[in-house]
């Protein structure tokens, strides 16, 4: 794609204050345009590191599970089934009427939907246990602050399980922490899995996975061995539980939840199943949720420097850019010939067609992509292409080394 061609506005001054430096290169590297009040709209280079942040999550969620799509315009018949509806009224949950006088939400969470969703599926326990999953958009009229962090609208992967017994619970829940973890390590985060309390989604055991970060709200131990993911909710703890090292006490910004929601929505809103003895009995839930834009975030401010964002290779949403460092319409053609070339291998190129030289480089590395092409005198005259790592280091590589080189 040639930059000219792009949609991403990027700017270098601030415009706006920002109360941290994801909100501040979220904006200023062109992913995302604040409409104000914590609600966002993605630009096509924005859409395109979400959709690399699905598919990552994708991959690991159909191995396990199945993808689907819920209502976010909710009636209140199934919030009163389940009890929540006076619970949330008036409260973090955006309400309204319709013209009918009806009572609508748009939902913020998906429990009481997914009960809904699979009831005429589960008759017997020959029907369990699965998962369902979907991405979208979640609305949530909540204080807005550090940009993608929390906002009122923002995208969430959430999942449901429906299981017969504890012991097909307790199984799917620890896929699900695998999952978890694969998931947020190719996306290159530092992270921690931290057991914690429940909140107001209620059940018996729950775990949190939290990026450590600064301008995160949340305060947990983490252990000291990098190779290891225990993290604590107890301050009070000493040593980890996992390695037996040293514990230590961190800001962090949660990305993933993990829920045992056991009966509670089941038996309420009468969610059975017949067992092999002909009973009758209640499902057995839980759910499981990553912050889509709030991992944007999260990797943003475990990954940039003092020129921009620093993505790693899954999220970035170019493998390389190309620079033109000389002005000749003889480069230009030949920057245009190495473009097609790489992207016909599968790569995303974006070729800096306008600007000077310099503000290709600063754009290339507010955007945070990994590595520059840069084609000056070498290329035209000898086929030698430079690559500028996003570090700065440079090295030189002839066209069939270039993709090894660009993908590493
Ligand atoms: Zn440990």
């Amino acid at each position: 794609m040639k930059r000219s061609e792009l949609f991403a506005t990027t700017s270098k001054e601030s415009e706006a204050e920002f109360d941290c430096r994801s909100a501040e290169l979220a904006v200023k590297a062109g992913l995302v345009h604040n409409y104000g009040s914590g609600t966002f709209g993605f630009t096509h280079l924005g859409r395109k590191v979400l959709d690399n942040i699905e598919e990552v999550i994708r991959d690991e969620m159909d191995e396990i599970g199945q993808e689907v799509t819920m209502n976010i315009l909710q009636n209140s018949e199934m919030w009163e089934k389940s009890g929540r509806w006076k619970n949330f009224e008036g409260d973090e949950f955006f309400t309204l009427k319709n013209r009918d006088n009806r009572d609508f939400t748009i939902a913020a969470t998906h429990e009481e939907a997914s009960v809904e969703l699979v009831r005429k599926k589960i008759r017997s326990y020959r029907d369990l246990d699965f998962i369902i999953y979907q991405i979208g958009r979640k609305f949530r009229d909540d204080r807005a602050r550090k940009g993608l962090l929390r906002g009122k609208e923002f995208f969430m992967k959430d999942a449901y399980s429906f299981h017969a017994d504890r012991e097909q619970l307790q199984e799917t829940y620890h896929e699900m922490i695998e999952a978890y973890t694969t998931i947020f390590e190719k996306l290159g985060l530092e992270f921690s899995r931290v057991s914690a309390e429940n909140g107001s989604m209620g059940g018996s055991q729950s775990h949190e996975f939290m990026a450590e970060s600064e301008i995160g709200s949340d305060t947990y131990l983490k252990c000291v061995d990098s190779e290891c993911r225990y993290g604590a909710k107890d301050l009070g703890e000493e040593k980890c539980r996992e390695c037996g090292s040293e514990l230590q006490d961190v800001s962090g910004i949660e990305i993933g939840h993990l829920f045992k929601l056991g009966k509670r929505y089941s038996s309420k809103m009468d969610l059975t199943f017949t067992d092999e003895d002909g009973e009758e009995k209640d499902v057995i839930m839980a759910s499981y949720g990553i912050g889509v834009s709030r991992l944007i975030a999260a990797i943003i401010e475990q990954n940039n420097d003092e020129n921009g964002i620093t993505w790693n290779s899954k999220v970035s949403a170019f493998d390389c850019s190309i620079i033109i460092a000389r002005h000749e319409d003889a480069a230009v053609e030949k920057a245009e010939e190495l473009h097609d070339k790489l992207s016909e291998r599968g790569l995303e190129v974006l070729l800096f067609d306008e600007g000077s030289v310099g503000e290709k480089f600063a754009e290339s590395d507010l955007m945070g992509i990994k590595r520059k092409v840069i084609l000056g005198n070498n290329y035209l005259e000898n086929d030698v292409i430079e690559v500028e790592k996003r570090d700065g280091r440079t090295f030189q590589a002839d066209f069939e080394e270039i993709k090894e080189v660009v993908s590493s």
